[in-house]
């Protein structure tokens, strides 16, 4: 029994005295957003309840092969008609569902499921658990609070969620709680090895390109703690590639020797605006300093979008990232 049981039991209790469900995660979704969504799809589909996926942006292509990856629509395509109940899976503020939450009412009774620290409870009912791996691992504990039987299609979507979000078990949300969860997954029918060919050995060559032309332009801080590297839309361009394929880039300066802050800068979508991605090891709290430009996520792991060209981005961030680690040392 986990200290979250009781509001698992109450939140299914409220889903299942409705008809028309929601499910959305964040703009820009990563593999713990799609994963979990697709994982509560197939729960629903299995009891008869009428649930849709709809999203704000565009479906990963790295994660095309999850079992039910063609349910997902993205805004406004499967939007029509009146929800009795959305649930909002990895996201920590109403603002990162994008369109999808500009355009539900307010009435609409909100589930917000999430890990991240910065989680604005900004849900009628929120399922908000900080110190765990994933949003795949509260989906599974929510599935076993409430009697579910995990199959081997829910049992794939959740691992695909764990393996990512744990940087395939290396970060600090490494429990041993996590592992046995990952075991069951395995039990159940998982198998590592495919999964691990289809997320990380299966970089397209288009994508390879962009992330040498990207990694041409990593530079660091004269005392090698800060590492950052970034991505135009001229890249974009150049290599046929859209920026959700940027997603394991900063994982490039984040593993190198010394580097305390590791940033990856890309161009918006106009370049007025700058989107960042930052990873730290045990020195700083980047979530701290995604705050300060208003956004968020966790302590090892965040990202903000700062209104300004990316020249002026870098400087601005550099600083605030440089004063963080000076009050750390
Ligand atoms: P990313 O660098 O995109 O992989 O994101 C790292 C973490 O920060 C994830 O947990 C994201 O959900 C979170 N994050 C990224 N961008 C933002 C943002 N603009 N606002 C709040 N959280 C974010
Ligand atoms: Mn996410
Ligand atoms: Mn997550």
């Amino acid at each position: 029994m986990s200290g979250n049981d009781k509001i698992f039991k109450e939140a299914f209790e409220l889903i299942r005295s409705k008809k028309r469900i929601l499910l959305t995660t964040h703009e820009r979704p990563d593999a713990d957003g799609v994963g979990c969504e697709l994982a509560l799809k197939h729960m629903f589909d299995r009891l008869g309840m009428e649930a849709h996926i709809v999203n704000d942006s565009e479906f990963p292509d790295l994660y095309r092969f999850l079992p039910g990856a063609d349910m997902v629509n993205i805004y406004p395509e499967g939007f029509a008609g009146d929800f009795d109940v959305a649930i909002s899976i990895d996201a920590g503020s109403r603002k990162r569902l994008g369109v999808v939450s500009e355009n539900l009412s307010e009435d609409v009774p909100l589930i917000n499921m999430d890990h991240h620290i910065s989680n604005e409870l900004f849900g009628d009912v929120n399922i908000v658990d900080v110190d765990i791996s994933s949003s795949g691992e509260l989906v599974y504990h929510f599935m076993r609070a409430n009697g579910i039987e995990v199959d081997l299609n829910i049992a794939t979507c959740l691992y695909a969620s764990i393996v990512t979000d744990t940087g395939r078990f290396s970060h600090e949300n490494t429990s041993p709680r996590v592992h046995r969860v990952t075991a069951e997954l395995l039990e159940i029918g998982v198998q590592p090895d495919e999964m691990t060919r289809r997320i990380y050995g299966s970089k397209r060559r288009d994508v390879m390109a962009l992330q040498t032309l990207s990694q041409e332009t990593l530079k660091f801080s004269e005392d090698g703690a800060i590492a950052w590297m970034h991505v135009t839309n001229a890249m974009h361009e150049q290599t046929g590639t859209s920026p959700l394929d940027t997603q394991d880039f900063v994982d490039v300066p984040k593993g190198i020797r010394d580097v305390k802050v590791a940033v990856l800068l890309r161009e918006g979508d106009t370049p007025e605006f700058t989107r960042v991605s930052m990873r730290s090891n045990n020195a700083v709290d980047v979530n701290l300093i995604a705050g300060e430009f208003g956004g968020g996520g966790h302590r090892r792991a965040s990202g903000c979008t700062i209104e300004k060209p990316m020249g002026e981005a870098e400087a601005a961030l550099l600083a605030v990232v440089r004063k963080a680690l000076d009050a750390a040392s």
